[in-house]
């Protein structure tokens, strides 16, 4: 709809998607495309709960869907963090059929994925064995209806395994492999570990300046929020 306001697209059909029970079913690790952020913020795992609290306003949770934010492929997206941190997959359905892509194949640009024409986003399909910490924050010009200037979640494991997933600091979602490589190998990280864990994720994101921030300031938000993330996963 803010694409269609601005005059940005006149599609010539829209199909409304919003009576199709089977879109909104929620099963375990299989979150129907139509479940909205509302239903995310109370019954969610916890970092995409985080995260859907910070989706606009009432309003747009009780509206916006999470099939709607994979497919609008914002590099702002407020849930893609989380299925990146998760290795997530999205499942998409046509006459031809179901299939399985993976986050990191489904992202392949600005607002582009690999969706088909003919597709459709018909669940998101997390794995079984979630992390067993993971937390999600963001950075904004204000708390509350904006648009992230950086997002993240770190996630952590038991025997150390930590990702680290980033969202509005590339063309796509990415995840930040060498800060996760270095502290995932330190069983008690210490203040100067974690000062490492910051500066890798600042040096290997790859954000731009434009109206929302500078590459400058991204990069060191980039680092504290990763860094904090770290730290709350290890309480
Ligand atoms: C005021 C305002 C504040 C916002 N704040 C945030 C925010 O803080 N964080 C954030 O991440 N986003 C935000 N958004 C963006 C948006 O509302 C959310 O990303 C929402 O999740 C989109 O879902 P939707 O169901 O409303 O999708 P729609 O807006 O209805 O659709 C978006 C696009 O996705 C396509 N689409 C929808 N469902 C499917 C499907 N199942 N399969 C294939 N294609 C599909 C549509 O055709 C369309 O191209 C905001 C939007 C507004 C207007």
């Amino acid at each position: 709809m803010v694409e269609a306001n601005f005059g940005h697209t006149r599609p010539e059909h829209i199909v409304g998607l919003r009576r199709v029970e089977e879109l909104k079913e929620w099963q375990g690790r299989r979150i129907g495309a139509a479940v909205t952020w509302r239903r995310l913020e109370d019954d969610g795992p916890r970092a995409l709960a985080q995260a859907a609290r910070t989706v606009g306003s009432p309003q747009i949770r009780n509206a916006g869907t999470i099939g709607g934010n994979l497919a609008t492929a914002s590099p702002a997206g407020d849930g893609h963090p989380f299925l990146a941190a998760a290795d997530a997959s999205i499942e998409l359905i046509s006459a031809a059929g179901t299939r399985q892509v993976r986050w990191d194949d489904f992202f392949t640009g600005v607002k582009q994925t690999s969706m088909a024409a003919d597709e459709l986003i018909s669940a998101v399909v997390l794995p079984d064995d979630l992390p067993d910490r993971h937390e999600f924050a963001k950075v904004g010009v204000r708390n509350a209806m904006v648009i992230s200037t950086v997002c993240a979640v770190v996630s952590r494991r038991d025997d150390g395994r930590t990702t680290v997933a980033l969202g509005s600091v590339a063309p796509t979602p990415i995840r930040a492999r060498q800060a996760e490589e270095m502290i995932s190998s330190v069983a008690r990280p210490s203040p100067s570990d974690r000062a490492e864990f910051a500066r890798l994720v600042s040096a290997e994101i790859r954000p731009i300046t434009d109206h929302r921030s500078t590459e400058e300031y991204r990069r060191h938000a980039a680092g504290v929020l990763c860094r904090r993330l770290l730290e709350r996963c290890l309480r």
